[in-house]
């Protein structure tokens, strides 16, 4: 049942040749000879063939034989679907043998005859007859003699001579490239860099342009680009008397191309050769639409083209060229957009490991957010601000972080955790901060009290000594490699304006801070979406007045310390409506559990009491009272709101009034609150009487008016379940992913990170939940959630919050679903914009 594919074909404009059928490499040959450029003669194998051959059926030999000259060498190189998925190497100078060496004795001289048969020798006896390498350790490199040498090896190998048959000889490389392909080694290879189970290898055989003999001869490679920034650059090697890839081992012998500083180039050895491949290769990129690198050979002074392949480039390189090609009039900006991964712009905002750094790895853990610094080792939050006060860069060392040590992770360069997974606390500050942060990292032994670290092999290291935290890849290195600055620049701000043009889903950030906020700005975020405002009691001032509001014994008692943060809270909220400049503003109200803002210690008991001018007892008490068996499922979020109202009466009136502040200012602010883990309709209806109550007074002391928007965080499974009952209520449904995805998994998201690894490798959850939204399970509730939301309330706005919106799958379920925007971290909001517009398009 063999379809319509020759088995080979002679690459000419009008040959039969496809990607699929031949593979991207033949493709590129016949785009080359239909661009009239020198490409030596080449007969392309389909998948088929090959397939055929790796089965012991051979094609027409002579078919493939009669295209060349009778006295042709040949080369052979694979020609896969998808050039990452590789393929066996390239054999050269196939044809070679006793006669052809005495004949091309005389034409290329002994040396370049002898280099060629070598060679030719070599890769045969160990891609073909499979002998091990090491069989020529004693053939002196290059020596009068060695040709001889490597025939006897081979020989005394095989015991038989070496195959003088020219046709004998490439049916014998076809069939080992054929069988190496369909190796099991190489079939894992591939699939692991995605390619099907069933991916096929084309081969193209190719006549071959030697590279020795008289006149300018030798072979190179060029490419137009800059590989690490993607400036233009001509960049490349070429060497004289040389074939394959040889200049790029060469060293100081090898040519530049052009003119260079550094030394002689091929621009002043063969002017018109360099200037014909300038061409070329110029042509090469407007009509291949790609920056390519182009592997030539010159042969007395002409140029030939070998082959063109795509320019390997860093993530920088990726975003300037796709954008240089759209500005040079080559591609739309569409496709400039869409050929950008747009995970890769994480590392454009971060300073990284360089590539090829030397990595002295002590231990791993999950990589909870990208990028790369170095710092001495401190154990607490305070030695992190003390280290910051010296101008120290620090890298913070905790068994998991609590909102008490967020000013010591603002003081820090990196942050590092035992426990933890990829939306612990540690992790959503480090992503929030854009500060290099591993958390889980099980592998290594903290002994914080110690003031110790462990790292796998036995290694001990205390604070003071230097490490690097690796954010992207989860590494913890000892030391500090060569690293690699931030690259955000003009190509990375020209690509998002493109996407935002076509983008139909808004992005909004996660921002806590002003600085958070600035962030979000800078990245052209379109609002923030969730304002999480706790972190806002834990400074050392507003934290004594936490503690004696949570000490009042009345409801006026509570209210009247809590007027005292309402200044302060105002304040909070002008600043980030000012840098918002009219943009929506989302505020969730107070979230976590009280007793998180209680002292555990003893000392920090001591200290409260001393401070409140109450006994002791009566603060260990209080503290044992409030203890909870699970406060994440406790008394916490609207729970809160409804049993110690006077907290978000606070709130609300600390955000009305900055409203009206900041609205005399600049752009009128129409705030939003957010009503944190609701599961019932009920507690939306209590909380919302308070909130427009509080609205009411304001209005009136103020004699000002104002409009806000009351909204419900969907973070609990009841909540989208009763999404329904509670849409009326509501003027938006912003869904909690992280806090969604625990409860509906009934997996803590603090603890989770010890066993997730187990659990993704016996593939029990494809990825961590967490990280990639679970759109079978979690997305069912969002479904249902916007469903029914909508169902009864058609105007309300829907969006997600949880850290899943900064993730490119995420974003295509939320697009999908209908949500109106979703919010992340202010460092994610780039990939967010260029993954939402790669959907649109
Ligand atoms: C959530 O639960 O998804 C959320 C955004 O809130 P937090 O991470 O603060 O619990
Ligand atoms: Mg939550």
């Amino acid at each position: 049942t063999r379809d319509e594919t020759p088995d080979s074909v002679l690459i000419t404009p009008v040959a039969p040749i496809a990607n699929h059928t031949h593979g991207g490499r033949a493709k590129c040959l016949q785009r080359l000879v239909r661009l009239d450029l020198p490409v030596p003669r080449t007969v392309a194998l389909s998948f088929q063939a090959v397939h055929g051959i790796a089965q012991g059926e051979m094609p027409d030999m002579a078919a493939i034989v009669e295209a060349f000259p009778a006295d042709a060498l040949l080369c052979v190189r694979p020609s896969s679907q998808d050039p990452d998925w590789g393929g066996p190497g390239a054999i050269l100078n196939i044809g070679m043998n006793d006669a052809r060496y005495v004949d091309l004795c005389d034409s290329l001289g002994r040396d370049g005859a002898a280099a060629l048969y070598l060679r030719f020798v070599q890769s045969y006896a160990v891609h073909v007859a499979r002998l091990d390498p090491d069989v020529f350790d004693d053939v002196e490199d290059g020596g009068p003699d060695a040709l001889s040498e490597v025939l006897h090896a081979y020989e005394a190998e095989t015991d038989e001579p070496f195959p003088q048959d020219p046709a004998e000889q490439l049916a014998a490389v076809l069939r080992s490239m054929a069988r190496a392909w369909e190796g099991t080694s190489a079939r894992l290879l591939r699939q692991a860099k995605g390619a099907p189970a069933d991916a096929g290898l084309g081969l193209v055989v190719q006549e071959m342009v030697p590279g020795f003999g008289q006149g300018e001869c030798g072979s190179g490679v060029l490419q137009l680009v800059n590989t690490k920034t993607g400036q233009p650059q001509i960049t490349g090697r070429y060497l004289s008397q040389s074939q394959g890839r040889d200049a790029l081992g060469a060293g100081a012998e090898a040519l530049y191309l052009e003119r260079d500083p550094r030394g002689p180039s091929l621009e002043e050895s063969a002017p018109e050769a360099f200037a014909d491949l300038k061409s070329h290769a110029r042509l090469m990129r407007q009509r291949l639409r790609e920056e390519m690198q182009v592997e030539f050979v010159i042969e007395s002074g002409a140029v030939h083209l070998l082959d063109g392949v795509r320019v390997t480039r860093s993530a920088q390189a990726a975003v300037r060229i796709a954008v240089a090609l759209a500005e040079d009039g080559i591609i739309a900006c569409q496709e400039a957009v869409m050929r950008v991964d747009a995970r890769i712009l994480t590392e454009l905002l971060h300073r990284q490991v360089a590539p090829g750094a030397t990595r002295d790895v002590i231990g791993s853990g999950i990589a909870a957010s990208p990028g790369a610094a170095t710092g001495r080792l401190v154990f607490t939050a305070a030695e992190a601000q003390a280290s910051a006060a010296r101008g120290e860069p620090c890298i913070l060392v905790r068994r998991e972080t609590s909102p008490e040590d967020v000013r010591g992770m603002h003081a820090a360069a990196a942050v590092l955790t035992e426990r933890g997974g990829i939306t612990s606390h540690a992790a959503v500050i480090g992503r929030g901060l854009g500060l290099p942060c591993i958390v889980g990292a099980s592998n290594l032994k903290f002994h914080t009290r110690r003031k110790q670290l462990v790292a796998g092999d036995g290694r001990l290291f205390t604070r003071g000594d230097i490490l690097t935290i690796d954010g992207s890849s989860g590494q913890v290195l000892a030391g500090e490699p060569d690293m690699m600055e931030a690259a955000e620049d003009g190509a990375f701000q020209t690509l998002l304006t493109w996407a935002d043009a076509v983008r139909d889903i808004d992005i909004r950030a996660n921002a806590d801070t002003p600085e958070d906020a600035m962030t979000a700005r800078k990245f052209n975020a379109q609002g923030i979406g969730l304002c999480r405002t706790e972190h806002m009691f834990f400074d050392p001032g507003r934290l004594t007045v936490m503690r004696e509001m949570i000490f009042a014994e009345t409801s006026d008692g509570r209210a009247a310390v809590l007027a005292r943060l309402l200044p302060i809270q105002r304040e909070d909220f002008q600043a980030l409506f000012r840098i918002m400049e009219g943009l929506p503003v989302c505020i969730r109200l107070f979230d976590p559990p009280l007793h998180e803002f209680l002292p555990t210690s003893t000392t920090g008991q001591r200290e409260l009491s001393e401070a409140l001018g109450i006994p002791v007892s009566d603060v260990t008490r209080r503290v044992e009272e409030m203890e909870e068996y699970n406060p994440m499922l406790g008394l916490r979020g609207v729970r809160l709101g409804v049993t110690v109202p006077e907290i978000y009466d606070m709130q609300a009136r600390a955000i009305f009034e900055a409203t009206l502040d900041a609205s005399k200012e600049g752009a009128p602010v129409v705030p939003e609150i957010m009503i944190p883990l609701v599961s019932a309709a009920r507690e939306v209806e209590l909380v919302k009487a308070r909130i427009d109550a509080v609205a009411l007074a304001v209005k009136a002391e103020r004699g000002e008016d104002f409009t806000y928007r009351l909204g419900v965080m969907v973070e609990t499974p009841r909540a989208a379940l009763r999404a329904g009952e509670i849409s009326p209520h509501t003027s938006f449904l912003s869904f909690g992913t992280n806090d969604l995805t625990q409860m509906t998994y009934g997996l803590s998201r603090d603890d989770a990170g010890r066993f997730m690894s187990a659990y993704v490798n016996q593939g029990v959850f494809p990825e961590d939940p967490f990280h990639v939204l679970d759109t079978d399970g979690v997305g069912e509730l969002l479904k249902l959630g916007v469903q029914r939301g909508r169902a009864e309330n058609p105007d309300i706005t829907l969006s997600i919050c949880g850290e899943h919106g900064g993730n490119p799958e995420s974003i295509a379920f939320c697009r999908e679903a209908g949500f109106d925007y979703v919010s992340c971290s202010p460092f994610r909001v780039p990939v967010a914009r260029l993954a939402a517009a790669q959907l649109a398009i």
